[in-house]
């Protein structure tokens, strides 16, 4: 293989609720693990999916039309504005693919989103990693980590894992400031979560900034992560250029219509955020109730410091079947990251953290 995969582990994901079921030999599983959505997808998804059902011999319709058309609308953008993948995972390979080369470098922050670094590893470019700064973005070390040889600087915005955000403000002082050879990737794959009144409106940006890729994808708010629907949105020129690094059939005919559906279905999204909102503020007075740090959220996550190792919190919940992520797994051992579920599934999570730190006591 290539020198450059030799130091790599392929991802890590969040445990899966068949495999706790196994391992610990437990009936009921909450996985709050991977930011997917507790209440699921639209109910007009099973439909649009069973409507496919009778295509399966024929390829994918591989420029996605209609979905394409959909999104187009909805964003108020050209159809050729528009880049899809399976699942924003590949947008970001795609986009490593078209802009990476050895001698080339690349500027995240890091703890962010791992795709970012792992698919620059891949294309053996330089990967230039700026720490956090109470865990947000530290945009004027990001600038200064910014050379001739730079291609691509990520913004993971909302970032995942802290849940922290760039403002409208900030955002504009830092394309101001970035020189035009580099190409700026806006990761909003939590966008539809968001509620800060400051949070940038990015899509306009377009119009400004020719260097700019947004990021958002059907995983999320919109309950599809098992289909693998995301997409890339540019200037024109830009998604032209990048196409030619997609494979022909990469979305498939069922994710097409059910990211159709879904789309369509805006007051399941709208429903979906508002309960989201109401639970993530529960958490925030159970960790303020505790004396236990967190960082404010702008997605369907937090995370949160328990005062012990975020292994041991891991393990403690999973070993009573709720599935989170250990911050030591994502770059800050001394928290848990906890997908914000239904009323249900976090009553028993804020029941299990008490227990946990009356132990502690
Ligand atoms: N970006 C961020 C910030 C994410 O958290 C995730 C999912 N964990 C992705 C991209 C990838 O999402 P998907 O490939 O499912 O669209």
């Amino acid at each position: 293989v290539k020198e450059s995969l030799r130091g790599l582990s392929p991802y890590q994901p969040g445990k899966s609720i068949e495999e706790v079921k196994r391992e610990y030999g437990l009936s009921e599983i909450i996985k709050l693990a991977s930011n997917e959505n507790p209440y699921g997808s639209s109910p007009a998804v099973k439909a649009a999916i069973a409507a496919r059902l009778d295509h399966l011999a024929f390829y994918p319709d591989g420029y996605a039309r209609t979905l394409r058309e959909k999104v187009a609308k909805h964003l108020g953008v050209k159809e050729t504005q528009l880049l899809f993948g399976n699942g924003s995972d590949e947008v970001v390979q795609i986009v490593c693919r078209a802009f990476l080369e050895p001698g080339a470098n690349t500027v995240m922050a890091t703890p962010t989103f791992p795709q970012y670094r792992h698919n620059a590893v891949i294309e053996r470019a330089d990967v230039r990693e700026v720490p956090l700064v109470d865990g947000r973005h530290d945009l004027e070390a990001m600038l200064n980590a910014i050379d001739g040889d730079t291609r691509i600087v990520w913004i993971c915005n909302p970032n995942n894992p802290t849940g922290t955000y760039v403002n409208e403000t900030e955002l504009r002082a830092f394309l101001d400031r970035v020189p035009p050879h580099v190409l700026v990737v806006l990761d909003e794959a939590y966008y539809e979560y968001v509620a800060a009144a400051d949070y940038p409106q990015t899509v306009p940006l377009l119009n400004e900034y020719e260097q700019l890729v947004i990021m958002r994808t059907f995983s999320k708010a919109y309950g599809l992560a098992a289909l693998r629907v995301g997409y890339g949105i540019a200037n024109e020129s830009l998604i032209r250029a990048i196409e030619p690094a997609r494979e022909p059939f990469n979305t498939s005919t069922i994710a097409q219509a059910a990211a159709v559906a879904a789309l369509d279905d805006q007051a399941f999204i709208r429903a979906c955020v508002e309960r989201n909102r109401a639970e993530l503020e529960r958490y925030y007075r159970f960790c303020e109730e505790n004396g236990l740090k967190y960082y404010p959220s702008q997605t369907n996550f937090l995370f949160m410091e328990v005062g012990v190792d975020g292994d041991e919190v891991f393990r403690y919940l999973l070993e009573r079947g709720v599935i989170v992520r250990s911050g030591r797994a994502l770059g800050l051992p001394n928290g848990v990251r906890i997908t914000v579920g239904t009323k249900e599934q976090n009553d028993r999570v804020f029941t299990l953290l008490s227990e946990m730190l009356g132990k502690a006591q």
